[in-house]
């Protein structure tokens, strides 16, 4: 039996129209590729009758399962309801459970139901509704020429609760015998470039339809190698994923970081609680990124103590104490400069690592010695300072600052791992 196809359409005339990114459609091609299903295509439609009927049409004519968000709220300009109707070729009916569930969940947040809601009533013939507990619009599914065809809400919570509660379970079981499950293993990967990883995972990249498959992907110089493995038996996927991931992380070597999805900042934190350590940083052409990236994870104050931007020279004299003769000799991007940032920023801070970081961002500012891109390095870890400088592609300044936040969160992350625990 082959692999059954997977077909998203994002509908929104946000999404075509450049005010809203389409991150519906990825998240459920992943889930839905993790039950064994292949997605083939997404369609991004905006909300004319037009754009939409055969957009769906054309999606159900191709596909086993075509997935459909966004369009069901009560508006005028929300069709995905019609425009199903329309591509089976079938009435719209008023389903009066649908319109209590909607009246249900207005009255608990104290309001009611209007007549425009009337309108997330609808049903096509011989469609069901699929009652939505996150929101009001409730979801649909129905039968187009015996493809079964999925409409949720556009919001990406309520998507992702009714994916999971009425979705992934029914096409489970409707396609039980054609469904190959996938396990997943992702191993993140600091130092090497993009390219440079691919040509070492070569052999294992080249493999696109067997039963284990290696891709990677970069963000901002932070690569993720992703590992997916097939079999009927999902024990026999699990023990085959886990064992091509470690086979690559030893080929890795000491480029490996570490295991699963997380966010660099999110793994240093839990490290530091496990190590009972905390944190401070010193930025200077990161900017804050790295205290952004560590205080975008909740609840990262019982170890990230806080930190400075010292962009001028006078900030690190003032507020780091790094001694002046220091700046003058060796400039603000050297590496005995971010050695006594990381120094001041502990003893100012009283926290046992301190980090920082110092560099030319770009695009200008580059010179002979120190070209754009070149970054130093400081890391203090109980008194005792190392300090580092890299040459960071100067491929645009954003890359060279989220670059340079991922090594200092790379580095400490080593450090920690590193310690016996
Ligand atoms: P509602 O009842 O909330 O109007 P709806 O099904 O009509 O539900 P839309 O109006 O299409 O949903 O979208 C609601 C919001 O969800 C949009 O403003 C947008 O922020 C977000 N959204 C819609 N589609 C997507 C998508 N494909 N990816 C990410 N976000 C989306
Ligand atoms: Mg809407």
């Amino acid at each position: 039996m082959s692999t059954p196809v997977l077909e998203v359409v994002a509908v929104g005339d946000e999404l075509v129209h450049g005010r809203g990114i389409d991150t519906n459609s990825a998240y459920i091609s992943d889930r839905l590729e993790a039950l064994g299903f292949r997605a083939a295509r997404f369609a991004v439609v905006g909300d004319p009758m037009a754009d939409l009927v055969p957009a769906l049409a054309d999606a159900v004519a191709r596909a086993d399962c075509v997935v459909v968000t966004g369009g069901l709220g009560p508006t005028e300009d929300d069709r995905t309801r019609h425009a199903l109707a329309a591509a089976a070729g079938v009435e719209l009916a008023f389903h009066d459970e649908s319109w209590r569930w909607i009246d249900e969940w207005m009255q608990a947040r104290g309001r009611r139901a209007t007549d425009d809601n009337r309108r997330q009533a609808l049903v096509p013939l011989g469609g069901a509704a699929l009652r939505n507990r996150w929101g009001t619009a409730p979801g649909l599914v129905m039968e187009i020429g015996g493809t079964p065809v999925y409409a949720l809400p556009g919001v990406p919570a309520e998507m992702k609760a009714m994916l999971g509660a009425h979705v992934e379970p029914a096409l489970r079981e409707r396609f039980a015998d054609r469904l190959v499950p996938a396990a997943h293993r992702t191993l993140k990967v600091l130092g090497p470039t993009e390219a440079a990883l691919g040509e070492r995972l070569a052999a294992r990249m080249a493999v696109v339809d067997g039963p284990v498959t290696v891709g990677v992907t970069a963000h901002y110089g932070l690569l993720s190698v992703r590992i997916v493995a097939r079999d009927p038996d999902p024990v026999v996927a699990d023990a085959l994923a886990q064992r091509h991931s470690d086979e690559v992380e030893v080929e890795l070597g000491d480029d490996f970081l570490y295991r699963g999805d997380a966010e660099p900042a999110a793994r240093v934190l839990d490290e530091l609680r496990r190590a009972g350590l905390d944190l401070a940083t010193a930025e200077s052409c990161t900017g804050g990124i790295i205290a952004a990236m560590l205080t975008d994870v909740a609840g990262s104050s019982d170890v990230y103590r806080g930190g400075w931007v010292t962009y001028s020279n006078q900030r690190k004299r003032d507020d780091l104490g790094v001694p002046a003769a220091l700046l003058e000799e060796h400039g603000a991007v050297s590496e005995p400069v971010v050695g006594a940032m990381a120094a001041g920023a502990a003893a100012a801070s009283g926290a046992r690592i301190a980090v920082a970081v110092s560099g030319v961002a770009g695009p200008g500012g580059g010179t002979d010695d120190k070209p754009v891109g070149t970054v130093c390095f400081g890391l203090t870890v109980d008194g005792v300072s190392r300090t580092w400088t890299r040459r960071i592609a100067p491929i645009g300044r954003r890359f060279v600052r989220e670059r340079s936040a991922f090594e200092v969160l790379g580095a400490v992350l080593r450090e920690l791992l590193r310690r016996p625990s």
